[in-house]
């Protein structure tokens, strides 16, 4: 039991901004004086419409998304876009449904189990070969002329694995950018689409981000879903359905703090000395060891083993006691997992990197 928040190293759902949740809190019952909270009033009335409408625009700012791109806020997660980017863009094959992906990992893989489905999901470049510890150079990647698109997972949350740049590629660029969207600068120009769950970088679960070209849109499979109809959606505001009220608002919330931190660019580079810190105090160390390609280690989810796996569950415990939660791997791999999103202040990656000499030394 802690009376007090704690660093919370949780892969997603993960830690918000507590400037936010305090905001939140205290507009639980009474929202811009309509006696009502946010989650009580009607999606389609003038208050949460200006809502909704603020939160659009303060992600177009914060990403610079040129209007040649739709941005929907849906539902389904990043799962869910699994199925409608294949039912929203296969058809644009030249010859059968069919695109191309790269696979980088655990996320990678389920995209294509899923784009199969629908199509051809051809491995254009694999690295699981090597444990998915590093991204298949650029210019071995087979891909395929009559594709529709290339999928790439941007960060491999589970590995730790993080493209560094934006692949250049001939067919439109898919990405999965749920656990980096808003943590580096990227020129949406080079993507067709990027697609995540809200969960890991930016508020609640419940709300999926797509940015999508908008000569993409329009060319849905009969098939799909009248919700993951990318061109219906667009045009009906995201509100075919009721949209997922609250983790709006609560996104709404994080790109206003996100602004008053600088914006993107300024919080990439607390991200880049966040992330320095970890690797650093791993790469000096002589009980923990990183297994990912340092080239592509990711700035968010920064994955370590200890050389004596024996010794994990007293590390753990340890962290634990200090109020460092949440920092065991995915079962999948082992060893353990920081996730230090933008919302993770520095002064939690400091009290790790302590504990973590602290722990070292009593061994
Ligand atoms: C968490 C995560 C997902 C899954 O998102 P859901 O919202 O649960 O569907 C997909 N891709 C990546 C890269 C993730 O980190």
């Amino acid at each position: 039991m802690f009376d007090q928040r704690v660093y919370n190293f949780a892969p997603g759902p993960a830690t918000l901004p507590e400037e936010v949740l305090k905001q939140a809190a205290s507009e639980m019952l009474n929202w811009q004086g309509l006696g009502m909270g946010v989650m009580e009033v009607s999606h389609r009335g003038k208050a949460f419409m200006a809502c909704y409408e603020e939160a659009v625009a303060d992600l177009r700012e914060l990403m610079n998304i040129p209007d040649s791109y739709a941005v929907l806020f849906l539902q389904g997660g990043a799962i869910g876009m699994n199925a409608a980017i294949p039912m929203n863009l296969m058809p644009l094959a030249s010859k059968a449904p069919k695109a191309d992906f790269i696979a980088t990992g655990i996320w990678t893989e389920k995209s294509i189990k899923e784009a199969a489905k629908y199509g051809e999901a051809h491995i254009a470049a694999s690295s699981q070969a090597n444990g998915y510890t590093t991204i298949p150079d650029q210019k071995d990647w087979q891909l395929s002329d009559d594709a529709a698109y290339v999928h790439i997972c941007s960060n491999e949350t589970v590995g730790g694995l993080e493209f560094q740049d934006v692949p250049k590629v001939a067919k439109p660029l898919v990405a999965d950018v749920s656990s980096n969207i808003l943590s580096r600068v990227w020129d949406v120009n080079q993507f067709g689409v990027l697609f995540g769950g809200a969960q890991k970088n930016i508020g609640p679960a419940g709300l999926s981000i797509l940015i999508v070209r908008k000569d993409l849109l329009g060319h849905a499979m009969p098939i799909t879903p009248t919700i993951w109809d990318w061109a219906k959606q667009a045009e009906s505001d995201s509100m075919l359905n009721t949209p997922p009220t609250f983790s709006v608002y609560l996104a709404g919330l994080v790109f206003k703090w996100l602004k008053r931190q600088g914006g993107v660019a300024a919080i990439e580079q607390k991200n880049i000395q966040k992330s320095n810190l970890l690797y650093e105090c791993i790469d000096q160390s002589s009980l923990y060891v990183g297994k990912i390609d340092q080239r592509y280690r990711s700035r968010m989810n920064v994955t370590f083993y200890l050389q004596d796996e024996a010794l994990n569950d007293a590390f753990v415990a340890g962290a634990a006691k200090q109020g460092l939660m949440n920092i065991k791997g995915h079962k999948s791999v082992g060893g353990m997992r920081a996730s230090i999103y933008n919302a993770m202040p520095i002064e939690g990656v400091q009290a790790l990197v302590d504990y973590m000499k602290e722990f070292e030394r009593g061994q």
